[in-house]
């Protein structure tokens, strides 16, 4: 099933797993990205590291079966189906002393990483929530206009409009009186047709809550068609598109998604390019996956800037749980600190549980040259 909805999320945050416990897996099969025994390779590594860790759990005999049940199906669907997975991620959602068992396909790689616990582990899919973008298309040409929505990779014609505008008049021949009259009245009709598109264009806007407005229409038109918009509309549009009405709907979308594509890369390097600011200005900001970690242990971060899929062994402490990137004891509380296997995984949930906002910026990007990892900070950083 795709992934499509936060319906999909909260629908899995609501089932209740008790008295078992719930397994959430999430894999990265961007095949784009990897090859297929790279990702391979990465299941069996979550797999076997869950085996662990349920040994060591104090559970009952009922609920350990059914979390090793899980991690059987979960092995046996990767085994039988990853081959031929299209998706660029998958999710399961399985508990199977009580039957369930959901799989959804992603439209973007996440994390890898596989949960058990009381209840299905579900931030992942709203990050990818917020990370897409919901999209309006708008197409038009003199006769015709028509809008799509573009979300989690997928497209619906949402409307369409036809007004019966004539063609224009033929240049050259008689430029008579009778000829620059009928000029005029197509002119009329034409804005007219416009006038009802742009009603029309902020009626399907504030209805759909979209982010963005991208547009297809012929140059020729843009100036006559922009000053229409209301300013709710002006603010949405983001940038302009090849197609127009008539174009072949998996065209729109291939557009609408390269140019989404573009549109968050800028915005992502607008965000390290301040970030390589405010650093090398000794401001606030701090670079580095020991350091940042110093400060999100502090309280002191804005903003998080983490490079997508960037992850390392780290150490945590059971008692504050502080994220160290060696240390064996936590300087604070002075107990020994437990290894865990991703330790950017770890702070990325501190960071989302305290409303820390948290951009997953793709590579190449230049926050490659400060550590993979860097954060905005409320102070400055002391030297
Ligand atoms: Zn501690």
């Amino acid at each position: 099933m795709k992934f499509t909805s936060s319906a999909q999320t909260e629908a899995l945050a609501q089932t209740i797993t008790h008295p078992y416990q719930a397994t959430s897996f999430y894999l990265n099969t961007d095949k784009s990205q990897q090859s297929l025994k790279a990702i391979n390779a990465a299941y069996k590594g979550l797999l076997n590291q869950a085996r662990l860790k349920l040994e060591a759990k104090d559970i009952s005999r009922e609920v350990r079966k059914s979390l090793l049940d899980d991690l059987d199906r979960i092995a046996q669907f990767c085994t039988n189906r990853l081959n031929s997975w299209k998706s660029p991620g998958l999710a399961v959602f399985c508990c199977s002393a009580r039957n369930i068992w959901q799989e959804l396909e992603l439209p973007h790689g996440p994390r890898n990483r596989l949960v058990q616990d009381f209840d299905f582990y579900t931030r992942p899919l709203s990050s990818i929530l917020e990370k897409f973008k919901k999209l309006c298309a708008f197409l038009i040409n003199r006769r015709e206009a028509c809008w799509y929505e573009v979300h989690l990779g997928d497209i619906r014609q949402l409307d369409s409009l036809s007004s019966d505008v004539p063609k224009k008049v033929k240049k050259g021949g008689f430029e008579g009186y009778e000829s620059k009259r009928i000029e005029r009245h197509i002119d009329a009709l034409l804005l007219e047709h416009f006038k009802k598109a742009a009603q029309k264009t902020f009626d399907i806007l504030k209805q759909n809550q979209f982010d963005w407005l991208l547009l297809g229409c012929d140059d020729q038109f843009y100036p006559q068609l922009e000053p229409l918009f209301h300013s709710y509309v002006k603010d949405k549009l983001k940038g302009r598109i090849k197609a127009r009405p008539g174009t072949e709907v998996s065209r729109v979308l291939q557009e609408c998604l390269d140019l989404e594509d573009r549109l968050k890369r800028e915005e992502e390097a607008g965000l390290v390019k301040s970030f390589v600011a405010e650093l090398e200005r000794g401001g606030r900001a701090v670079a580095g996956l020991a350091d940042t970690l110093r400060k999100l242990n502090s309280y002191e971060i804005r903003h998080l800037l983490i490079i997508h899929n960037f992850s390392k062994p780290g150490r945590v402490c059971p008692g504050c749980h502080g994220l160290f990137l060696i240390e064996e004891v936590c300087p604070t509380c002075k107990v020994k600190t437990e290894a865990v296997a991703d330790v950017v995984d770890e702070a990325i949930e501190v960071a989302l549980s305290r409303n820390v906002p948290l951009t997953q910026i793709s590579s190449p990007t230049r926050l490659e040259h400060y550590g993979n990892i860097g954060a905005f900070l409320k102070f400055k950083a002391q030297k």
